[in-house]
């Protein structure tokens, strides 16, 4: 669960970047947050991430509150959120099925998990055929579907994706947004940060406009293919 509470933020040179959000986000919920560039939304995730700290307010995530995290306790935190970056950020020279692995090898899991959890992963994200191929070898939407399936190995109750298809060509850019309404199905909460509002439109659910630093919009929308 996600809950920001008069949350200001402002950067070093004093730019507001977030004037008193309010927001929140239940578990098992889907969430679009939409903006134009420069509205705050990497403001946002960096807060919800802990990258930065509110200016003032309060940030829940997951039952921490942010503001009053120690700096030991911020790895765990952490490990309770998947992470998917619109640049993919895989390691080059791991293989599909390494890269993956890597996500539970990092928490001190068993071979015996790896070797049970990293196929149901790929299986999940259709890529059990290109399990020993390189980041290099695949397309975007495939490379972004192997960042999924590393965000959702470790089965964290959050995952947070940032502009998941910035880097991807418009037809497979739809694939990603199904795949993590898959993922959220099975109870994962998915928020989702993106400029594409077109795309908000067609999928529709939870929308939560950021502009100028501030939610505008906060409801749901019905999805352009529904009525299709
Ligand atoms: P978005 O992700 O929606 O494009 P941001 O959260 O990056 O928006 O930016 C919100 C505001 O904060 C903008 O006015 C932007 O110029 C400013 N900003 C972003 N990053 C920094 C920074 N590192 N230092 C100062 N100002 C910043």
């Amino acid at each position: 669960m996600i809950d920001l509470i008069n949350v200001c933020f402002s950067y070093d040179n004093k730019t507001d970047a977030l004037k008193d959000v309010n927001l929140r986000v239940d578990n098992g919920e889907f969430a679009f947050i939409v903006g134009s560039s420069g509205a705050g939304k990497s403001s946002i995730i960096k807060l919800l991430l802990r990258e930065n700290l509110a200016t003032s307010g309060t940030v829940i995530v997951n039952g921490y509150n942010l503001g009053k995290l120690k700096q030991r306790q911020i790895p765990k935190f952490r490990r309770s959120i998947g992470v998917v970056f619109q640049d993919f950020r895989l390691i080059p020279d791991m293989t599909v099925y390494d890269n993956v692995a890597f996500s539970l090898r990092v928490t001190d899991a068993s071979n015996k998990t790896i070797r049970q959890q990293v196929p149901y992963v790929l299986e999940l994200m259709e890529l059990q055929d290109l399990a020993r191929k390189y980041p290099q070898e695949i397309s975007g939407g495939e490379q972004q579907r192997v960042a999924l399936a590393r965000a959702l190995v470790n089965d964290p109750p959050l995952i947070i994706a940032d502009e998941p298809t910035g880097n991807i060509d418009p037809e497979f850019s739809y694939e990603i947004v199904e795949m993590l309404q898959a993922i959220n199905r099975c109870g994962t909460t998915i928020v989702m940060v993106t400029h594409e509002h077109e795309m908000v439109k067609y999928f529709g659910g939870r929308t939560i406009n950021i502009e100028d630093g501030e939610v505008v919009f906060d409801g749901i929308i019905g999805g352009a293919h529904e009525s299709e």
